[in-house]
């Protein structure tokens, strides 16, 4: 079966059409900047690319060129969209609607309506778009694919705010957590690589370091707390968000600035984290340079996200009574040598000997990689995530099961 895993944003869709059998991508590409100017869609196929300049005013028209990719005589990578076999799609947010990935059929459809509200950036446009495929290819079966749904195996104590009860139940207020489809991959090839050098694989936990970050407690394969919140601005600092902060600070802020607080929202969304701390750059690799050339702002925003990554492999573990592995994943942690040696401090009470040689060197950037020593009781690994790739099997799966 071929599975076309799409994500749609407000102003970009991405896509990949996977051959499961072999779980090859056959082709994937972007369509940026929908309803702005200089819109275009990139399509990568084998080792080739094109870039197709072109208006594109909506969703619907940035569907159909990227259906043309997939069948053009020229760079198309099948013959007619009868090959399709499913669409998975990935949605941001799930509420308590669904735990679980999800064929999408009307009642599904009004479900997913009613919690697009959570996540008011996102879900319209991932709902938007299967609604999309639904019209347009009404043959073809869509999958749902949720960011939030490997952390519902968290137990209540680590999903509930310490507000009142009655607003949980009444708007669904609690913690989700998010880049599921991540943590989920990479602890499931931890515990393939662990297993099969007969390693302890049942306390991992799971660093996805990128623009957006997150880090997970992964108990015998499932998800019992992750960093980020109801929304993906709780956890760590990330590029532009300011992660966890005192929520009083927030009505401080407006009150000092004169912003509203949907403004000071966006502001702490947006302009802070590495942005608003260094003054720099929301760029890790810009952050670094500036560190290295003496910026002493860049230098604290690269102190703050370390120590804060540490602070939650040191509480994981304790909530884990113990702990078997580290995965690094994501832009930083699969590149970025500085950052994890920087997290990798002070953690050898826990039994970790990194191996700060091996994580310096070209293997261990962007590729699977054991960086710890063989004597360490802890593994650290790098293990490149593949999100696509998870919505994709999760899709076939659910499908072949209807
Ligand atoms: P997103 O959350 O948007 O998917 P990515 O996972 O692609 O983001 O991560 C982007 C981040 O990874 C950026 O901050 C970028 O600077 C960082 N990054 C990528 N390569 C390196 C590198 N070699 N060294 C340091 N940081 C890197």
């Amino acid at each position: 079966m071929k599975v076309l895993v799409v994500n749609a944003g407000s102003s970009s869709l991405k896509y990949q059409l996977i051959e499961m059998e072999t779980e090859t991508v056959l082709c994937k590409g972007v369509v940026e900047k929908i309803g702005l100017n200089g819109s275009l869609i990139t399509h990568k196929y084998g080792d080739q690319k094109v870039i197709v300049e072109d208006t594109i005013n909506d969703h619907t028209k940035a569907f159909n060129l990227l259906i043309d990719c997939l069948v053009n005589k020229d760079y198309g990578v099948i013959d007619s969209v009868e090959e399709i076999g499913a669409i998975g799609h990935r949605v941001v947010h799930s509420g308590e609607e669904f735990d679980s990935s999800t064929y999408v059929g009307d009642e599904e459809m009004k479900k997913l309506q009613s919690v697009a509200h959570l996540a008011p950036l996102h879900n319209p446009a991932n709902i938007a778009c299967i609604q999309l495929c639904k019209s347009l290819l009404p043959k073809v079966p869509n999958v749902a694919v949720f960011d939030t749904a490997f952390h519902s195996t968290m137990p209540k104590k680590a999903k509930m705010y310490g507000i009142p009860y009655e607003i949980y139940e009444k708007y669904q207020i609690r913690r989700y957590g998010f880049h599921g489809t991540s943590h989920k991959f990479v602890s499931g090839e931890a515990i393939k690589y662990l297993t099969s050098k007969g390693l302890p694989c049942s306390k991992i936990v799971t660093c996805h370091l990128g623009n957006g970050s997150s880090i997970s407690a992964v108990k015998d394969g499932k998800c019992v707390d992750t960093s980020m919140g109801m929304t993906p601005m709780a956890g760590v600092m990330m590029g532009t968000r300011c992660g966890d902060i005192d929520p009083a600070v927030v009505e401080m802020i407006a009150d000092n600035t004169g912003m509203s607080l949907k403004e000071t929202t966006n502001y702490l969304n947006k302009q802070s984290g590495f942005m608003g701390v260094s003054g720099v750059s929301s760029d890790a690799r810009e952050l670094c340079k500036a560190a290295s050339e003496g910026n002493e702002r860049a230098q604290l925003a690269k102190d703050m996200f370390a120590y804060q990554v540490q602070k939650f492999i040191g509480s994981y573990a304790v909530a884990m009574n113990g702990l078997d592995c580290v995965v690094f994943t994501g832009g930083i942690g699969e590149n970025s040598w500085e950052f994890r040696e920087l997290i990798m401090q002070n953690t050898e009470f826990l039994g970790v000997a990194f191996d700060q040689e091996k994580n310096k060197t070209s293997e261990a950037r962007g590729n699977f990689c054991d960086l710890s020593k063989p004597e360490s009781k802890v593994k650290v690994l790098v293990i490149p995530t593949n999100e696509e790739l998870v919505i994709a099997r999760e899709t076939q799966e659910i499908v072949q099961s209807l």
